[in-house]
């Protein structure tokens, strides 16, 4: 859709250029932004300009992935997230848009807009990812995925702030998720992710509440130490893709079942 306020579009090339003047925003693949009236949005600065890799391999196996990688970009590498390439595809299919929309949205874009169902949300959640952080005084900061969304279309990013990256830790030892919709093509309802490596068993519930949810434990818990974390989150989300009962029960089965498949 036409964006009437919209007065003037910069293609960043520079970090210099990612000083946001009032009014501006930065794009990504503009999938959300153009796709509704954005009042008071009277510029837009474009990120492709800056010509990120989309995805660097560190020899320690760690994965940087650019903000402005695209989902189709994201799924061509899926092989290195080695255990976990099943679920970057699944994630990158769980935006049920086509293949058009696969590659023009993006990682970053998909993460800042912070919707529940944001599957890109759910992918570096549930893989403990990092989200690096560059601030208007020319520094950078780093900050858990999970906890750079606060709530439904809600970040913890600063005025002026723009994500650089996220950077995956090498891949655990063990990662499977569970996604339900309402309907076989709807957007997910529920999405947990489940994985397992050196600091233990961790278990990320998004989807289904308004912002990630991190369950971690030292070892594999019983199901008991997974039923009393679970009784831990509040406030499941409530929205035309699913109710909040609905979301609940999956939830807890979903983890039981993930669960016990780690331990196997
Ligand atoms: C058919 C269809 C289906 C969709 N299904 C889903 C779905 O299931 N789940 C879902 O979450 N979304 C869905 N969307 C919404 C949207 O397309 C996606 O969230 C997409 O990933 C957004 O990425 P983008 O790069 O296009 O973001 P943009 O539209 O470019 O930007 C989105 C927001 O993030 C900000 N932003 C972008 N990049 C950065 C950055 N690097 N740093 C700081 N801020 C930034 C922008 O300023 C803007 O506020 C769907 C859209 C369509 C058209």
């Amino acid at each position: 859709m036409d964006l009437i306020e919209v007065e003037r579009m910069r293609v960043a090339t520079t970090r210099g250029d990612l000083a946001l003047a009032p009014g501006e925003a930065v794009l990504g693949g503009g999938t959300w932004l153009f796709s509704e009236p954005q009042p008071g949005l009277t510029g837009l600065v474009d990120l492709i300009g800056l010509d990120w890799e989309p995805v660097t391999a560190h020899p320690d196996g760690r994965l940087e992935v650019a903000a402005t990688c695209t989902l189709a970009q994201l799924r061509e590498t899926a092989g290195g997230f080695g255990v976990a390439q099943d679920l970057v595809a699944a994630s990158v299919d769980a935006l049920l848009g086509s293949w058009k929309i696969h590659r023009i949205a993006t990682v970053g874009g998909n993460i800042c807009l912070a919707l529940p169902a944001g599957p890109m949300t759910s992918l570096a959640s549930g893989l403990g990812a990092t989200a690096v952080i560059w601030t208007p005084d020319g520094g950078e900061r780093r900050v858990p995925v999970a906890e750079l969304v606060t709530g439904v279309r809600t970040t913890s990013l600063a005025p002026g702030e723009v994500l650089r990256a996220v950077e995956f830790p090498a891949p655990p030892e063990w990662a499977a998720y569970r996604r339900a919709s309402l309907a076989p093509l709807g957007r997910s309802g529920v999405f947990v992710v489940a994985r397992r490596d050196d600091d233990g068993f961790a278990l990320a519930v998004t989807a289904a509440t308004p912002r990630p949810r991190v369950l971690a434990f030292a070892g594999i818990p019983t199901a008991a130490e997974l039923t009393s974390e679970l009784d831990t989150i509040e406030g499941w989300y409530d929205d035309p893709h699913g109710a909040p009962d609905w979301r609940e029960a999956l939830t807890r089965r979903f983890a039981e079942e993930l669960r016990q498949e780690a331990e196997a």
